[in-house]
């Protein structure tokens, strides 16, 4: 089916989106969370026609999902670790969404360079397994390279010692913006999902969970949303809303996630030049690094820091930068230094916490995790953004199994092409180009007709591009057009500083509300500088 592809654009009218929620209506899920977990599950629960309702606190992809590395893979450390069947699984996925939204998710090419004897031969071996695992869903195979072939498809790479290279290709997205694309989606299909929208408590009859109590943080409207399945999907903070159905079943629950910290790097292009991503699967201390070209700048990656604090805006730490700084001047030609970092930014992963897997984060599982509750709460957590539909249809099985939703949840969902998925993107210079018009897929002539459309502030933000954001995309705030609906934050947060005010005057004209520059500019100034 077509419907996500050349649709008008629906509109994102905050007052229409409250009036629904305010209506008296019992859904058959609702999904707390706009991560890339309760997107997956909203969009699948509603395309097999079940009514939908996904409240998110902040702003959609605000908590992990738009921190992510942005990258759709099989996960090459899993393989090592002989987690094959997760491997199969994302490596089937990747290529679901890299066809679902060819505008904003595209392969990518990666270079694991070779600097000891046996090396080649090592990662070689692991890499075509990956690709017999991939079968029909390959992107590509794995190929190997002496030295001369290695330096010239990676000339940022440090030459001194390098013996080879291996090539193998993965997928990378715009992860914030495929979130916005699942919502949209999702919306078309008759789901109502709203940012700004916090669920601060359960309605229970009878013991079960049967909606839940939530609040509009921008009036403080307060609204009961009654629903027969209700899915905790909060990412790192899934342990709250466990906490507060147990504790009204008086009893108590032990802690599910535990928040592991990574943290990115954005630099110039000129520290890694050309079309490949560098990945070292082992640094000298045992972590991956990754160098990867996206929308026109360098992410350097990431760390693995255990934190005892859930936070929405998570702090990277002086150690963290270090570690990135000095491991990448290893592998690269020309070592970044602080001075050199556009934009320094972090993200919780939300590992699931077994009493099997003590240790260090890196090794807690990557896989994800449902859990229902004697009251009915269904939580799911863990993952990563590659299987966002692969837990999706875990979800709606498992509370098809349970009863809370009716059998048609449990079988799989169609492939739905996302809002904005071109049928021919064969033009689309990538995502390691600067961003621009193509990230819009086929929505990118709507917006042109719009005010505004044919003057370019910069690549990939206009006033046009902000009128959409208000407009069909939820944006409120500077921040949701300057994070997440445009990445010039994360890219490069003084010139994000900047355009803000700009930003600003054409939110208001939209919105007529506040769009909290000055909380953008005290944002972008913690982004801008590398602690
Ligand atoms: C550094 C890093 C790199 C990563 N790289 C990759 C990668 O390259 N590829 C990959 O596949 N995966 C990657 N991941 C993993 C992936 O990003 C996460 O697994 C995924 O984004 C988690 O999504 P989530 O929806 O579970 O959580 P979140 O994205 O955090 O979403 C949870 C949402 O719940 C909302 N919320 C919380 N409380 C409430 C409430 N009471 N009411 C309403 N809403 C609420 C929050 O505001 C938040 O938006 C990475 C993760 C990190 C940290």
């Amino acid at each position: 089916m077509g419907q996500g592809v050349n649709t008008h654009p629906l509109p994102t009218l905050r007052a229409d989106l409250l009036a629904r929620l305010a209506e008296p209506r019992v859904w058959d899920l609702a999904v707390v969370g706009g991560g890339a977990s309760g997107l997956g599950v909203a969009l699948q629960a509603a395309s097999l026609g079940l009514s939908v309702v996904l409240l998110e606190a902040h702003d959609f992809a605000q908590g992990t999902s738009s921190r992510s590395t942005k990258l759709l893979h099989g996960g090459v450390r899993y393989l090592a670790q002989g987690h094959l069947p997760l491997v199969y699984e994302a490596l089937h996925e990747r290529r679901a969404v890299l066809d679902a939204a060819p505008h904003i998710a595209r392969p990518l090419s990666f270079v694991m360079p070779t600097y000891r004897w046996g090396e080649q031969a090592f990662y070689g071996a692991g890499l075509k397994l990956y690709d017999l695992l991939a079968g029909q869903a390959s992107l590509g195979s794995t190929r190997f390279w002496g030295r001369e072939a290695t330096l010239q498809a990676v000339p940022g790479v440090k030459a001194e010692g390098l013996r080879g290279g291996v090539q193998y290709w993965d997928g990378q997205f715009d992860d914030a913006r495929l979130a916005l694309a699942l919502a949209r989606t999702a919306a078309l299909h008759g789901a109502l999902a709203i940012n700004r929208v916090s669920v601060s408590g359960l309605i229970k009859q009878e013991g079960r969970v049967a909606g839940v109590q939530a609040c509009d943080t921008e009036s403080g409207q307060v609204f009961e949303v009654q629903a027969r399945c209700v899915v905790n999907a909060t990412g790192v903070w899934v342990d709250g809303l466990r906490a507060a159905d147990a504790q009204a079943q008086g009893q108590a629950v032990k802690p599910l996630v535990r928040p592991s910290q990574g943290i990115h790097l954005v630099v110039d292009r000129t520290f890694w030049p050309g079309e490949n991503a560098l990945l070292v699967p082992s640094t000298r201390d045992g972590r991956v690094l990754f160098a990867v070209p996206w929308l026109g700048k360098v992410l350097l990656g990431t760390t693995d820091t255990p934190r005892a604090e859930a936070l929405l805006e998570p702090v990277p730490l002086k150690a963290e930068v270090d570690l990135i700084l000095q491991e990448a001047g290893h592998y690269l030609a020309r070592q970044p230094t602080r001075a050199d970092v556009r934009s320094v930014w972090a993200g919780l992963r939300p590992l699931v916490n077994s009493d099997h897997q003590a240790g260090g984060t890196s090794r807690v599982s990557r896989e994800h995790r449902i859990d229902i509750s004697s009251a009915g709460l269904l939580t799911v957590t863990g993952g990563k953004w590659t299987t966002f539909r692969a837990m999706g249809a875990d979800v709606l099985k498992t509370a098809a199994g349970a009863g809370l939703l009716p059998p048609v949840a449990a079988q799989p969902a169609p492939c739905l092409p996302l809002v904005g998925a071109t049928q021919d993107a064969s033009h689309h210079p990538g995502l390691a180009a600067a961003p621009g018009w193509h990230g819009y897929g086929s929505e990118a002539s709507y917006i042109k007709d719009m005010p505004g459309g044919d003057v370019e502030w910069l690549p990939g933000l206009n006033e046009a591009m902000v009128r959409f954001a208000a407009r069909h995309e939820y944006a409120r705030t500077v921040e949701d057009v300057l994070a997440r609906r445009s990445r010039l934050l994360m890219l490069d947060a003084r010139l994000a500083s900047q355009w803000a005010p700009k930003v600003a005057e054409v939110l208001f004209q939209e919105t007529g509300v506040d769009p909290h520059l000055s909380d953008f500019e005290a944002l972008a100034e913690r982004y801008a500088h590398c602690p």
